[in-house]
């Protein structure tokens, strides 16, 4: 469902509340962004600090139930950042394909899965493509090799 909100009004909603997950929660109420955080751990919400202005659901994500509690159907972003590929696709294909959120990203940890998923049409964050990019370009600098 594409929605005419502007990007003040985004309304996010991440799944796992990890050291990932709860980062960009915090980092996306700092910026006065709308967010929902859903985790199957309450433990994990300590994460988010005192100062975090968003909304968290403590539930398995992979219950459709959370999910709606959560609002999918009204999101404009769903991030899935769990600790585990399968559960952060499948969501996200949910989020993409039953709810028709506009932007869906899943955290994957596996780079020989990312080609596959971008060719479904789930955009995906390789924490360890990134790191390994990042570290040549401190070692070697970022100009390419001959
Ligand atoms: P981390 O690896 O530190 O980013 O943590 C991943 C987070 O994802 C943990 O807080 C888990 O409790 C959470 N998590 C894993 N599977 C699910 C799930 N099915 N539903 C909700 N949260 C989950």
């Amino acid at each position: 469902m594409m929605n005419n909100r502007n990007k003040n009004d985004e309304y996010i909603v991440i799944v796992g509340c990890g050291r990932l997950g709860s980062h960009l929660a915090r980092l996306l109420s700092k910026a006065r962004k709308s967010v929902v955080v859903i985790d199957k751990n309450e433990g994990a919400f300590h994460r988010l600090g005192d100062d975090f202005s968003g909304f968290t659901i403590e539930a398995d994500a992979i219950e459709i139930d959370s999910l709606l509690q959560a609002k999918i159907n009204k999101a404009d972003v769903v991030v899935t950042t769990t600790n585990d590929d399968n559960t952060n696709i499948l969501i996200a294909q949910i989020a993409k394909i039953i709810y028709k959120v506009p932007k869906v990203i899943a955290r994957l940890f596996e780079p020989s899965r990312q080609q596959v998923y971008e060719e479904l049409g789930i955009e995906t964050l390789c924490p360890t493509i990134l790191s390994a990019i990042e570290l040549k370009n401190i070692i070697v600098g970022d100009k390419m090799e001959v």
